[in-house]
């Protein structure tokens, strides 16, 4: 089996985010692959559609500016440089496939709480990234 060469890490920016990274960087290392990390930020407009005739832009600026902050933190945390840290907004599989896609990744790594019965039903993250990828999917067991 080829060695990985390109990984991308999926974060939620939540506590277990770290833990993530942690698996990615290890694999990265032992392989010298490179590692880029992805967050992607859904778009208030996802959620809201045109049921309610509000401008979410101010809202959707302020969590855009403090997901970033927060990505920096973590990339910065790990010695990942910032041209390999990835804020985008849209569908977090979507764009977690696309992302592998476009930077050629062969390893994506995301973090899974091994969900069962009717939240496994109603779909995860980790479940939308796994379905559709083209590379290997390597998801990390975090939390309980
Ligand atoms: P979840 O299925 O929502 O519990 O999330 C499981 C994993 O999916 C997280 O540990 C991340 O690896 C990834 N993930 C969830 N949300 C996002 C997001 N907004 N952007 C990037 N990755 C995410």
């Amino acid at each position: 089996m080829s060695n990985y060469t390109k990984i991308l890490v999926a974060v939620d920016l939540s506590d277990e985010a770290s833990a993530v990274v942690q698996r990615g960087q290890a694999i990265a290392t032992n392989n010298a692959a490179t590692l880029d990390v992805i967050h992607v930020i859904e778009p208030l407009s996802f959620a809201y559609g045109g049921d309610i005739p509000m401008d979410f832009s101010g809202i959707q600026e302020e969590i855009q500016q403090q997901a970033s902050a927060k990505l920096k933190h973590l990339g910065d945390k790990h010695g990942i440089a910032d041209n390999r840290q990835h804020i985008v907004l849209g569908r977090p599989e979507v764009e977690v496939h696309g992302l592998a896609a476009e930077t050629g990744a062969d390893l994506i790594v995301i973090g899974s709480h091994g969900r069962h019965g009717l939240a496994l039903l109603l779909g995860s993250t980790a479940n939308g990234v796994l379905h559709g990828a083209g590379c290997d999917v390597l998801a990390v067991r975090v939390g309980k």
